[in-house]
């Protein structure tokens, strides 16, 4: 099997509908959460992860676009595109969202979670010991995550108790031994963080037993433009140029 792994699309329609071009070689596609919050078209975004996405899960900006997070959490810029969401989204992608689970384990193949096993839709994945803490809870062997918009994976050899980072910001391949343990994020779609503007996504080859990450340019000046155009925090327009 190949699975296309997709997360944090943001509204970001550009991206996604670039991402959704470029991964025409798999048999399932999982999404990871936060379709929305940021971006300009919530909407769009959740209608195309409906229609292409066998399995999604809910992120911390879905949930908080539901009422089902404080926002007092969240940052004045995230909080402004959270309300202005809330009122763009029509009643079956409230549906959608409001039908997500937290955490799933897919075809006994691998976890898929938003942010971490410990905490599935608040906690950041950002260092060795949050890895960690996540690697001792998996049921499989790999397991998916997002939330911080960084193409990374930690690689865990149990016996050894020893954990290797891997940088995958600009794409690359994980070949997945029989004595590890992974946990690998593919990357933002709609707002990618780790300093390259490229929209981001995985392909796992179960067969192969490899991960790709996979970078592709999208027309970041008319997503960066909509945003503006929508009255959101011009922020939020400028970042995704620098990929921060
Ligand atoms: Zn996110």
């Amino acid at each position: 099997m190949r699975y296309g792994i997709i997360s944090d699309i943001h509204g970001n329609l550009e991206a996604l509908e670039s991402v959704l071009a470029a991964i025409n070689d798999v048999d399932v596609i999982v999404c990871l959460g936060d379709v929305v919050g940021y971006g300009a078209n919530p909407n769009e975004c959740c209608e195309l992860v409906r229609e292409h996405c066998k399995v999604a899960l809910l992120g911390n900006h879905d949930a908080a676009v539901l009422g089902m997070m404080d926002l007092t959490w969240f940052n004045e810029m995230a909080r402004t595109a959270v309300l202005w969401t809330r009122e763009q989204l029509n009643r079956d992608n409230w549906a959608f969202l409001e039908s997500l689970p937290t955490v799933k384990c897919i075809d006994d193949a691998f976890t898929a979670v938003h942010g971490s096993l410990r905490n599935p839709i608040e906690e950041y994945i950002l260092d060795h010991f949050t890895a960690h803490a996540s690697l001792t809870m998996l049921n499989t062997r790999i397991g998916f995550f997002g939330h911080t918009h960084i193409a990374e994976a930690y690689e865990w050899f149990p016996r050894m108790q020893k954990i290797y980072h891997i940088n995958l910001s600009h794409g690359g391949e994980v070949q997945l031994r029989d004595d590890a343990r992974y946990l690998v994020n593919c990357g933002g779609v709609g707002q990618p963080r780790d300093d390259n503007p490229q929209a981001s996504f995985g392909v796992y080859d179960t067969e192969g037993q490899v991960v790709e990450v996979i970078r592709v340019d999208y027309d970041v000046e008319t997503a960066a433009q909509k945003i503006v155009d929508a009255g959101l925090p011009a922020l939020l327009a400028q970042r995704l140029f620098w990929g921060r």
